[in-house]
């Protein structure tokens, strides 16, 4: 069935949804992105996305779309256009489309391109994947500086898990300066003598809209939290790891670079703070 998207103020079928060839988004990936997903049709932590979203806009004075008002109201509507119960809105801002290619930032008179669409997930918070856990591999991690910032660069992550691929696991974990940044798409925990141990933040990791909730969880729960960087040695001494994204929520990691973590299944922290993390976010979803 084909889907209904919003092009710069318009709800349109997908078939007929039109960007310029011109738009820095394709040609420059001058263009920041947010994916919020959708459980009972409701939206999960929608303002910790729009939040983000700005900070990413005024990072790289790009200029807000006119609807950014209208944020919540867009993506409600396309949830309900495609009859969305589980799944995810993807929201994409570009500096939009001058008259031609041009390596400086155009003038006011180009105006910011947004588009939105949905993606359907029936039963996206029951994955079975959560219940055996996911192994990744390292690799080398080749991103740009300013990582904090949610642009559409994303071939080198891209790559990343096609090298996991090929190498029978699941995802990549990426490593710089001896030790772990974070997921192609996710943030990483290892859990040590029950502490949940998880990189600090700064402009080499993405702040994870699911990594801030997580943790305020844990917190909550009088669970131990330690911001501090961990290398893959010491994640595969660890007795659980697990990946946090807005997509897999709380993902348990079993193996990394082929060494199972404990007994090879998904550990109870990460089980637990999975349910803790759906609970509350069904509860708060707007
Ligand atoms: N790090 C990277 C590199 C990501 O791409 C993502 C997901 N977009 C995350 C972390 C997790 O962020 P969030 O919890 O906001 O989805």
């Amino acid at each position: 069935m084909s889907r209904i998207v919003y092009v710069n103020g318009e709800y349109v079928p997908e078939e007929e949804a039109r960007v310029s060839v011109f738009d820095r988004g394709f040609l420059f990936a001058d263009g920041v992105y947010e994916v919020t997903s959708v459980l009972g049709g409701k939206l999960i932590d929608f303002e910790g996305h729009r939040r983000r979203l700005q900070r990413s806009l005024d990072e790289l004075d790009m200029p807000a779309p006119e609807a950014m008002a209208d944020l919540l109201e867009i993506h409600r509507e396309l949830v309900a256009r495609n009859e969305i119960v589980d799944g995810l809105v993807y929201l994409q801002v570009t500096r939009g489309a001058p008259a031609d290619r041009d390596f400086t930032f155009p003038g006011e008179d180009t105006k910011p391109t947004l588009v939105l669409f949905t993606q359907s997930k029936p039963g996206l918070a029951e994955s079975p994947v959560a219940k055996v856990g996911i192994k990744v591999i390292s690799v080398e991690d080749m991103r740009w500086g300013r990582r904090d910032i949610k642009t559409v660069q994303l071939l080198y992550p891209s790559m990343g898990k096609m090298m996991a691929k090929k190498a029978g696991a699941d995802d990549a974990w990426m490593v710089e300066d001896g030790v772990v940044t974070e997921g192609t798409s996710n943030n990483a925990y290892i859990v040590k003598g029950g502490k949940i141990i998880t990189r600090h933040l700064g402009n080499e990791i993405l702040h994870g809209i699911t990594r801030a909730a997580v943790l305020r969880f844990a917190r909550e729960a009088q669970m131990e939290v330690e911001e501090r960087s961990f290398s893959i040695e010491e994640a595969q001494a660890a007795e659980e790891a697990f990946i946090t994204s807005a997509s897999t929520f709380v993902m348990p990691v079993v193996e990394v670079d082929g060494v199972a973590l404990g007994d090879g299944t998904p550990g109870p922290i990460a089980a637990r703070l999975r349910e803790i993390y759906l609970d509350e976010s069904r509860k708060a979803a707007i």
